[in-house]
């Protein structure tokens, strides 16, 4: 059987596994850091774009408006978290018409159905707590929000339900070719495969340079947000944004598929690949302009800040291309790359047929998984409390107050084929910490399960993987915490 090493387990090297486990091939998943979804594709703004933004005829076209096609058939068989809830991007002056009618135009020669440019009525009879100055929006009805790492997850574990290997901890430092076979030489060992595909993200261009092949090079562009307790006073219906500018599509105000409000992001051009840290300031100005499009409420309904970084490419597009026989790149993969990443991997399927020839179907390949979180609780305080004091050994127990997430769908996360070795890792599968108090009540349940589950030490159980810019500076000054 042929063998296909991944590098990278982002929504991209994710949803190329499951594409590719389709047929009989041997897939190994290379990650460097211990779980899956740990790059951009755990910190964006979840938006399944329609395909309006992007110029006629690039990749990236093409791509998101393929992908954005398929996401309800994924949806139906992933479980992940998607919501077709259109989108509209608002106009105040008539210079902004002018720009919605030029995304129309570009809009329809990419293909997107349903665009139209709406009026004041029609936008507040959406959306009623739209900023009323508002004079014209783009509305785009096949736009939607999706639970992205819930994406990457729900993609890697179908992959490894049909046979796919996780292997985490694997930074990937050298590739070397021999005849027709390349060795990977990673933190956790030696690989070997007939075909390499290089899905590495942010340093995607370092792997790729590993090979040989250093044709693209990745500028990172940083993106900070806010997200706002869940139902804080909101009835938000869709993606609302602002007239792009020249480094984005502005700021946006929308809900998020667990219906948080969220705000952001900006767009800076960084030095670092690690410089995640949310900024004070960059913070306080996209609370300002956010509030040109929505009603934002009270910064006391912000629970959490949050950094992603961009992977530009130089090209100025996706890379998705075959520089050698069995090396396949898809780089420089920023937005809409969430969207586009269906698309990519049939795109990647594509080039893997071209070197070994027509792929034989898995027989007993099954499309489905079924979701972590099957209900969402609302419970009354009382019972909340009492299911909170039920002893660990019964699976009814609440672990989590703020979401509501009981026992069994904690196990449920840490019994799919990919050992979650920390509490974020949890949290971004079944919730349990994204609520008001950002895990404070229930980091110390969930990390005791996870020693108990894999019966290892608590102390090995890793916590909050990156720094929250503290919210309370809002109210009382500034402050960094951990
Ligand atoms: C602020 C922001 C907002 C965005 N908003 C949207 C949006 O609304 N809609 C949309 O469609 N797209 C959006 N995007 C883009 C989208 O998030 C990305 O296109 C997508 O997540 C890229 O996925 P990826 O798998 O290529 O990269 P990543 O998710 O970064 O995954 C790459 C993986 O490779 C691993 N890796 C790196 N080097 C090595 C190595 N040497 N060995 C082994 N593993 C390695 C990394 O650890 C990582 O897990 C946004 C991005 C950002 C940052």
């Amino acid at each position: 059987m042929n063998s296909v090493c991944i590098i990278g387990a982002g929504v991209v090297g994710c949803a190329i596994a499951r594409e590719l486990s389709k047929y009989e091939l041997d897939i190994t998943i290379l990650e460097k850091e211990h779980d899956v979804s740990m790059g951009s594709s755990k910190a964006n703004s979840g938006i399944i774009h329609a395909g309006y933004g992007t110029s006629p005829g690039s990749l990236k076209t093409l791509l998101c408006v393929k992908g954005n096609a398929l996401y309800d058939n994924l949806e139906k068989e992933l479980n992940f978290g998607f919501r077709r809830c259109g989108s509209l991007v608002l106009g105040f002056t008539e210079e902004d018409r002018t720009e919605l009618e030029k995304l129309l135009a570009s809009g329809r020669e990419n293909n997107v159905k349903g665009l139209e440019i709406i009026g004041h009525d029609a936008i507040l009879g959406l959306d009623p707590g739209i900023n009323p100055d508002v004079l014209c929006a783009l509305y785009a009805p096949s736009a939607g929000v999706a639970s992205p790492y819930e994406l990457a997850i729900a993609f890697a574990e179908n992959s490894l339900a049909n046979g796919a290997a996780f292997v985490p901890g694997a930074e990937v430092k050298r590739i070397i070719r021999d005849g027709k076979t390349w060795h990977v030489e990673t933190a956790a060992g030696s690989f070997e495969a007939d075909i390499i595909i290089n899905s590495a993200g942010l340093f995607s261009d370092i792997v790729s340079a590993m090979a040989g092949f250093s044709d693209f090079a990745v500028k990172p562009r940083k993106g900070q947000y806010l997200i706002f307790d869940r139902w804080s006073g909101l009835d938000i219906n869709h993606v609302l944004f602002q007239v792009p500018g020249k480094l984005g599509k502005g700021i946006l105000v929308t809900p998020t598929f667990h219906n948080n409000l969220m705000i952001g992001p900006d767009a800076l051009n960084i030095d670092s690949r690690y410089d995640y840290l949310p900024d004070r300031e960059a913070l306080l100005k996209i609370l300002e302009v956010s509030k040109v499009s929505y009603m934002i409420p009270e910064p006391q309904k912000i629970i959490r800040t949050f950094s992603g970084i961009r992977a530009v490419s130089s090209t100025g597009d996706f890379v998705v291309s075959s520089p050698a026989p069995g090396f396949i790149n898809t780089g420089g993969i920023d937005s809409p790359g969430l969207t586009s990443s269906p698309a990519i991997a049939l795109l990647v399927k594509g080039f893997v047929e071209k070197y070994l020839g027509k792929l034989e179907d898995k027989k007993d390949f099954n499309p489905r998984r079924t979701p972590v979180i099957k209900e969402r609780l609302n419970l009354p305080p009382d019972e909340v409390e009492r299911l909170i004091k039920l002893p660990d050994t019964s699976d009814d127990r609440i672990v989590c107050r703020c979401e509501q997430v009981r026992q069994s769908v904690i196990l449920d996360s840490l019994r799919r084929g990919i050992t979650v070795t920390s509490t974020d890792g949890v949290k971004r599968r079944t919730r349990a910490g994204m609520g008001r108090c950002q895990g404070a009540f229930c980091r110390k349940r969930v990390r005791a399960l996870i020693a108990r589950e894999y019966g290892i030490n608590e102390e090995s159980v890793s916590g909050p993987d990156r720094e929250s810019y503290d919210i309370m500076f809002l109210k009382r000054g500034s402050g960094v915490k951990g």
